[in-house]
């Protein structure tokens, strides 16, 4: 996806000329209108290139006596060390702070949606279970194993875990997805299984990818709020859903060095290979645009 953006003119400054300006430029940010609403950014957008890359403006908030908007602590006090940067409708805040209220567990909640600014409300971001759950991992937040209300509970079909909260749901899809794997490669040494099409005859191991991301669309998975993701948006799919595609990519992956090691050395493996590759490039592009490389974020 290629969003051009005005923030990477404030990166190109040298450090110096750039903390002389920083107002200037959070000035600009602040007063930004978000006019159309199907023009906002994926959460992983907006925290690796509206948030992460304006570190012009880090730590420079607007008054020596700045109040973080979602805890309300001196912008220097935070209970645990955080980056303190403003959002793109102005209101500053600690990074960590921002990442408690997308992954609910503010203490100091004000009613407003994860997708929104926790302190005014804006709508700033397309908000995916799977993308805050990788983003509260990357930040060491631990995530909120939210209870169900009894008559909300259930037997998952396929995996007869009794789910009861929002970590049993996220184990039970899990579960789902390994034994599917179990099941697809099996199924490949079947006898009445197709042909190889590799001539050393090794299993495709990409068909089989794709078997099991059939079967869990096919089963309405996931349904776990934590690999959840928008099945609108980008006409080639949201970065949520190409992230759970990641996620099943890497738990075959795992399967098969622990379990099927020999076919490492395969032809079907290095298709995999490459189109897990692949994947990975598109969620980069993605995110980050084509012109930005990988290792220019680091976590705050
Ligand atoms: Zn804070
Ligand atoms: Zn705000």
């Amino acid at each position: 996806m290629d969003r051009s953006r005005a923030t990477p003119v404030a990166n190109k400054r040298s450090d110096q000329a750039a903390t002389q300006t920083s107002r200037t430029f959070t000035t600009q940010t602040a007063t930004r209108p978000l006019l159309d609403i199907t023009l906002l950014p994926s959460l992983l957008q907006y925290v690796d290139n509206d948030l992460l890359r304006r570190r012009s403006e880090h730590n420079y908030p607007p008054s020596e006596n700045n109040f973080c908007s979602a805890c309300g602590k001196l912008h220097d006090a935070a209970k645990v060390r955080s980056t303190y940067l403003p959002l793109t409708c102005g209101c500053w805040m600690h990074y960590r702070c921002f990442i408690d209220h997308v992954v609910g567990q503010d203490a100091n909640r004000r009613g407003h949606k994860n997708d929104c600014c926790p302190a005014c409300g804006t709508r700033l971001f397309i908000w995916e279970g799977i993308v805050a759950l990788t983003l509260a991992q990357r930040t060491v937040v631990w995530m909120p194993g939210t209870k169900f209300a009894w008559r909300d509970s259930y037997v998952d079909e396929h995996t007869g875990y009794l789910v009861t909260s929002d970590k049993s749901a996220y184990e039970s899809d899990c579960a789902l997805i390994s034994g599917l794997i179990q099941k697809r490669f099996l199924d490949m040494f079947a006898p009445n299984a197709p042909a190889p099409r590799y001539t050393d005859g090794s299993p495709d191991l990409t068909a089989c990818y794709y078997k099991v991301l059939q079967d869990l669309g096919s089963y309405g998975r996931p349904r776990a709020k934590w690999l959840s993701f928008s099945r609108t948006g980008a006409q080639d799919g949201s970065v949520g859903l190409s992230m759970f595609g990641m996620l099943v990519t890497l738990k075959m992956r795992g399967f098969m060095i622990e379990q099927h090691s020999a076919i490492v050395e395969t032809e079907g493996w290095a298709d995999f290979e490459n189109a897990r590759e692949e994947l990975r490039g598109k969620i980069l592009r993605d995110v980050r645009g084509s012109g930005w490389s990988w290792a220019a974020v680091e976590s705050a």
